[in-house]
């Protein structure tokens, strides 16, 4: 049972970005507009998230640790096929605290005093502080009793920049919100609110935002964001960015094929531009249920998304002279 739980647990856990990605996953679903993220030693060291957002109210904080205890699915058929939330299977503050040593505090706005809960493996330890309203969860020391995971580790200069990849894309595709990326006490990535654009000018820069167009389409497939212009390309598709019903996704090829048929003769062949696209759809045609540290996306037509994802950045480039 034991070597089972590390097994499920190191599923959701097997290294600090996935630390990253479930703390602000959770950030997100608690409505957070201020998401700060601090990393030592590439993560391993110690990864702190903190929030602005509805915090943990003081009758469910012992919970939030306790695994499959999750404030985000109602316990009813369906529930599963119907979720908005990026986190609901209660996993990622459990599997957590089997990697490493979990620290969380939280206050929701109309609490008076905030809640402390310290889980390491099967221990649960609960206080009280005084704290902003909000929630901060810190990880501390992650796989320092698991030898043979930390020895899987990549070296921490690789990580981080994974993670500031990570951390930028959440950036583009939630940029109404504050973020800041800290690495070893050192802003890495910093944002205030803005639109697309602004966005783009914090991850890569203000000269490449100055070669981005707007994208909005609306429709049974809502299509918004930016596409840069054709002279702003690269050999390869790393700079293409999707979400769909705002969970960021891998893009399948098929989307990545649909933005650059949408350039048409505009592109140089086997050149990619930079785009962030947010996608909305039906929720009848998007199964959130897959594996979310996978980020893949299935989607019921994927044809027909592509087709709407082509038309939306062929109108962008037509509307404005290049
Ligand atoms: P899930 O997100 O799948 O529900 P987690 O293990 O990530 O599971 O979190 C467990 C629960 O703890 C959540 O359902 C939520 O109620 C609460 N929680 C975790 N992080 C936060 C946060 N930053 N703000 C508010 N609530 C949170
Ligand atoms: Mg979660």
């Amino acid at each position: 049972p034991e070597v089972a739980r590390l097994i499920a647990a190191g599923e959701v856990v097997s290294r600090p970005l996935d630390v990253v990605r479930e703390l602000v996953d959770n950030a997100l679903d608690a409505g957070a507009t201020r998401i700060e993220i601090e990393l030592e030693g590439g993560g391993l060291s110690l990864v702190r998230v903190r929030d602005n957002g509805g915090g943990i109210g003081a009758d469910s904080v012992e919970l939030a640790a306790v695994r499959h205890a999750t404030s985000k699915l109602e316990p009813v058929a369906g529930a599963v096929e119907r979720v908005t939330t990026l986190g609901f299977r209660g996993e990622a503050l459990w599997a957590a605290a089997q990697a490493g040593e979990l620290h969380l505090v939280t206050r929701p706005a109309a609490q008076v005093g905030a809640a402390e809960v310290w889980a390491q493996g099967e221990t649960v330890r609960m206080g009280r502080a005084a704290a902003p309203a909000g929630t901060t969860v810190t990880v501390r020391g992650l796989f320092a009793g698991l030898p043979a995971r930390l020895r899987t580790q990549a070296p921490p200069a690789a990580e981080l920049r994974e993670i500031t990849a990570l951390v930028g894309r959440y950036v583009l595709h939630h940029p109404a919100l504050h973020w800041r990326l800290g690495v070893d006490g050192e802003a890495r990535l910093v944002h205030a609110p803005a639109d697309h654009r602004g966005a783009v000018a914090s991850v890569y820069g203000p000269l490449n935002a100055n070669r981005v167009l707007k994208v909005e389409a609306g429709g049974t497939v809502g299509v918004c964001g930016v596409v840069s212009r054709p002279e702003l390309t690269r050999a390869r598709r790393d700079r293409m960015h999707f979400s769909v019903n705002g969970r960021p996704i891998l893009a399948p090829p098929e989307l990545e094929r649909a933005v650059i048929e949408g350039y048409a003769e505009l592109l140089p062949a086997g050149a990619a531009p930079l785009c962030v696209l947010d996608l909305t759809v039906a929720p009848a045609d998007h199964n959130p249920n897959v594996h979310p540290a996978k980020q893949v996306v299935a989607l019921a037509d994927l044809g027909g998304v592509a087709a709407r994802v082509r038309e939306a950045v062929a109108a962008a480039l037509a509307q404005h002279p290049l």
